[in-house]
């Protein structure tokens, strides 16, 4: 225990050298030397902030006539330093961390404290100007421009509103020329008391640990992106900026770097009487949202994008008789949500849960279920990827009718199928067909996706929801079966068009295995440019793009071109999924759902967990913005 030790060596002049033993792992060790001892000691050591008087973080790019200078560190050293002293930062919040207190022993950065630390700041007070915080933007941006910087920082937060705004002015500078991770990162440190003195307030229980939110918080907001920016680092490609599927070229402009703004200032500001409403419910009345999904994935999902769980130590709600369905409830920004795992896929199932959902949660405005589904290709002009988000304007049932032997006739008209959403849920999806409505959307999703991965990887699932990758998103042409290719001897030999049934084990195996072929991609703009950007190591999480349109549902999965087509050119339906018209009739209603197929017979099984993400994201971006 540091704060014990330092406690018991107050007085002896000695300092503790103390060390992160792992980028992996966030374990210390720490041992105290004195100062005048001739073995291992910081004093005998240079510290970074003398290495970086000394010109060993100098940009390469920088010509510097007539100096001699030292070997400097090259951008992936710095990034990995960066993310082990971001480390240090989550164990030392309440600490001193300027570049004076790092020192080099070798390779690896030690921090040495005096063991005369000063006690008496207000650390744990997340106001604007905290002083660790501080600190350690200014100790990013040294080693970012290679200088010392001549900011005061106070230990009380109240004496720093002169430094805050000095780091601020630099960043903005820095964000003129670039905004990757680590700017990113940086930002993080200048806004992250916000956030948590936001999760501080609002936080339920007093039980909670107030150091697990503040790390958390320093871990999502700073860490994690710094870790990111490592990785890029690694791939040899450091300024990667966000990227703009839409319109590529569109990334280039200075227009777009403004309206990167950070999430606390898109988010209402929030008042005192919605604080009040945002504290633990007190009874199942109090929830007025959903969210319902039907397979566990896709709850996996939602529940990385929760702020804070309310049964975490028991459901402390209940459900009414006869109700069987399984809640998760929680916070989501200013939003208590309810979240139920449908027990089993299908329209039956969906609306007999939404029914008992509706008798324990009497007082919901509104459901959205959320998940994955399959999608059309393509909307008028615009082109439809995996990993993109659907979100319902109508739903109709796509088996409700009858069966003609050349195909499926609908039985009535759209709008008769089923009844309307109610005028609530109509204005709410009005706004996202606008197109400022839908590029909010938009980049409020991808921010919260980042969130999401951050949030998974804090809970040491890394990886799980990265995007897979525009080498896995293969659309084939419509005639083209997903069937044994290759000299088949099955009965996929005698299958030449849409009807014609295919073996049982072509079902189940791969493109790759059945010989899909890849001459038979239909080439698509978007994803060449955005693989372009792959191929120079380009930041790996697009920005998922948003679609509005009727969505079909039904009992039956479509997995054919053909019938898709037809569907699609018949009723303009965008989406194809099987519990939203089950839900539709029970409880005011949106389907938020992720593209993870094409509704064609071909796999494409690794978008799953990233199309779920994507739909969460969304889900999230909608409560965030647009519910009151
Ligand atoms: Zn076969
Ligand atoms: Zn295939
Ligand atoms: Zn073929």
């Amino acid at each position: 225990d540091i704060c014990m030790n330092l406690r018991q060596h107050t007085g002896q002049g000695k300092a503790l050298v103390l060390h992160i033993k792992d980028v992996e792992e966030f374990d210390l060790l720490g041992t105290w030397s004195s100062p005048t001892s001739s073995s291992v000691g910081p004093s005998l050591n240079e510290s970074l902030d003398q290495l970086i008087r000394k010109g060993f973080f100098r940009p390469f790019d920088i010509n510097i006539c007539n100096e001699a200078l030292p070997d400097r560190f090259s951008i992936k050293d710095r990034r990995a330093l960066a993310v082990k002293l971001g480390l240090c930062l989550m164990n030392f919040f309440d600490a001193d961390l300027t570049s004076n207190r790092i020192h080099f022993l070798g390779p690896k950065p030690y921090l040495a404290f005096n063991s005369e630390l000063s006690v008496t700041t207000n650390s744990e007070i997340f106001l604007v100007g905290h002083p660790a915080l501080l600190s350690f933007a200014k100790l990013l941006l040294e080693m970012e421009y290679g200088q010392n910087m001549d900011i005061d920082i106070s230990p009380h937060n109240s004496e720093n509103g002169q430094a805050w705004f000095q780091l601020m002015h630099r960043l903005e500078l820095l964000e003129r020329e670039r905004n990757d991770v680590y700017v990113e990162a940086i930002r993080g440190c200048l806004t992250v008391h916000y956030k948590i003195a936001s999760a501080l307030r609002l936080r339920g229980s007093e039980h909670k640990d107030v150091d697990s939110i503040i790390r958390k918080n320093l871990y999502m907001e700073i860490v994690y992106k710094l870790m990111i920016g490592h990785e890029h680092s690694q791939n040899g490609y450091t300024h990667a900026r966000k990227r703009r599927r839409r319109d590529s070229l569109e990334r280039t402009t200075p227009e777009y770097k403004k309206r990167h703004i950070p999430e606390s200032q898109v988010l209402p500001a929030v008042s005192g009487s919605r604080i009040m409403s945002s504290v633990r419910p007190s009874h199942r009345d109090d929830f007025e949202i959903a969210i319902i999904c039907a397979l566990q994935l896709e709850y996996d999902a939602v529940s990385y994008i929760f702020d804070e769980f309310w049964d975490d130590h028991g459901d402390p709600y209940g459900k009414a008789a006869g109700d069987h369905n399984i809640y998760t409830t929680g916070r989501m920004g200013n939003c208590n949500v309810v979240l139920a795992l449908l027990p089993e896929i299908g329209k039956a199932s969906a609306a007999s849960a939404a029914a008992s959902m509706r008798s324990s949660y009497r007082c919901l405005r509104l459901a959205i279920l959320t998940g994955v589904c399959g999608s059309v290709p393509h909307r008028q002009c615009r082109e439809i990827f995996l990993g993109d988000v659907v979100i319902s304007k109508t739903v109709l049932q796509h088996d409700f009718g009858w069966q003609y032997s050349d195909g499926f006739i609908r039985k009535n008209t759209v709008e008769d199928n089923l009844s309307r959403p109610n005028k609530d849920v109509r204005n709410l999806v009005t706004i996202f067909e606008t197109d400022r409505g839908r590029d909010q959307l938009e980049q409020l999703t991808t921010q919260f996706l980042r969130q999401l991965q951050a949030n998974a990887a804090w809970k040491k699932r890394p990886g799980k929801y990265d995007y897979p990758g525009t080498a896995e998103d293969k659309l084939f042409e419509s005639t083209h079966r997903h069937k044994h290719h290759v000299s088949p001897t099955c009965i996929c030999r005698n299958c030449f068009n849409d009807l014609d049934p295919v073996c049982d084990e072509a079902l189940i195996s791969s493109c790759a295995d059945l010989g899909c072929d890849d001459e038979r991609y239909i080439a698509r703009k978007r994803l060449q440019a955005m693989h372009q950007f792959e191929n120079v190591g380009g930041d790996n999480t697009p920005q998922p793009a948003v679609y509005v349109g009727a969505v079909a549902s039904g009992d039956k999965v479509i997995k054919s071109a053909a019938e898709r087509d037809k569907l699609s050119t018949k009723a303009d339906v965008i989406a194809f999924e099987m519990e939203g018209a089950g839900v539709w009739d029970e409880v005011p209603c949106i389907v938020v759902k992720g593209v993870c197929n094409y509704a064609d017979s071909h796999k494409h099984e690794r978008w799953q967990n990233f199309a779920a993400a994507a739909a969460s994201a969304a889900t999230r971006a909608i409560l965030a913005r647009y519910i009151r």
